[in-house]
């Protein structure tokens, strides 16, 4: 009764195994199909034993089996996030074209999350080709017209370019084309609502950490971060919102 659920959170698990990977090389220039996976530290080349997401991380206490090296938590937390979104789109869209659409989209975004956290920067790598990528694709099914999948394009991007500029650094150019790529899929009202959304978790998240001394007023916190939190919200509850907001206009 529950197969496909756990059929698509198991699918989750494994393309999360793998975007650990793109996190781990894209930003190092290594490629991510060859050398197979090994221990960043011992270099000893994983068995199949070792790759079982979530499950190897457990039975082997966080740790390299060869050399006894600690295993960053960020492994398991990607493939249990991966295989969750996967499962909440899943439940959202049942198997559909837009369930494809989004899982792709919500899997970029996991991507570009973790490489911002780590180096501060939302790489060309992967906005590039998705911006091309989802707006061809917007040619084929109607999740998006061509036309909004443009319009998201150029004004969702065009948005934040105007906010980079008056912000001086506060925002990158990255997080420009990251706003692009999510126009291309959700369009430009649902994209800077999501935007909005994800400014204001990443206020109150900045105001959390600042109070806890963990960050100085000064240091820059990434947004590309709260923009993938806030598109993963609309993906999901985008028309609840904007219905709920336009009940509240209606009274
Ligand atoms: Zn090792």
């Amino acid at each position: 009764m529950y197969s496909i659920d756990i059929t698509v959170f198991i699918l989750g698990l494994i393309i999360g195994s793998f975007l650990n990977v793109v996190i781990y090389r894209l930003p190092e220039n290594k490629s991510i199909i060859w050398p197979g996976s090994h221990c960043t530290n011992c270099q000893t080349n994983l068995k199949i034993f070792d790759l079982i997401p979530v499950l190897s991380f457990i039975f082997t206490k966080g740790r390299c089996r060869y050399c006894d090296t600690k295993v960053s938590y960020q492994y398991p937390a990607v493939e249990l996030l991966t295989a969750l979104l996967f499962l909440i789109s899943y439940w959202r869209y049942s198997l559909s074209i837009e369930f494809l659409i989004y899982s792709g989209l919500i899997a970029l975004l996991i991507v570009c999350t973790f490489i911002d956290l780590k180096y501060q920067i939302i790489p060309n790598k992967i906005t590039y080709p998705g911006i091309i990528i989802f707006f061809i694709i917007s040619f084929f099914f109607n999740h998006i017209t061509i036309k909004s999948s443009l319009l998201g394009i150029v004004l969702s991007g065009g948005f934040l370019l105007v906010i980079a500029i008056v912000s001086r650094g506060g925002m990158g150019i990255g997080d420009v084309k990251l706003a692009a790529m999510v126009g291309s899929v959700i369009g430009v009202k649902y994209t800077i609502i999501g935007i909005f959304i994800g400014s204001l978790i990443g206020s109150i998240i900045s105001l959390i950490l600042i109070g806890f001394n963990i960050k100085d007023r000064k240091d820059r916190i990434p947004f590309g971060p709260f923009i993938a939190i806030g598109t993963v919200v609309m993906i999901f509850y985008g028309n609840v919102i904007i219905n709920w907001y336009l009940d509240l206009l209606a009274f």
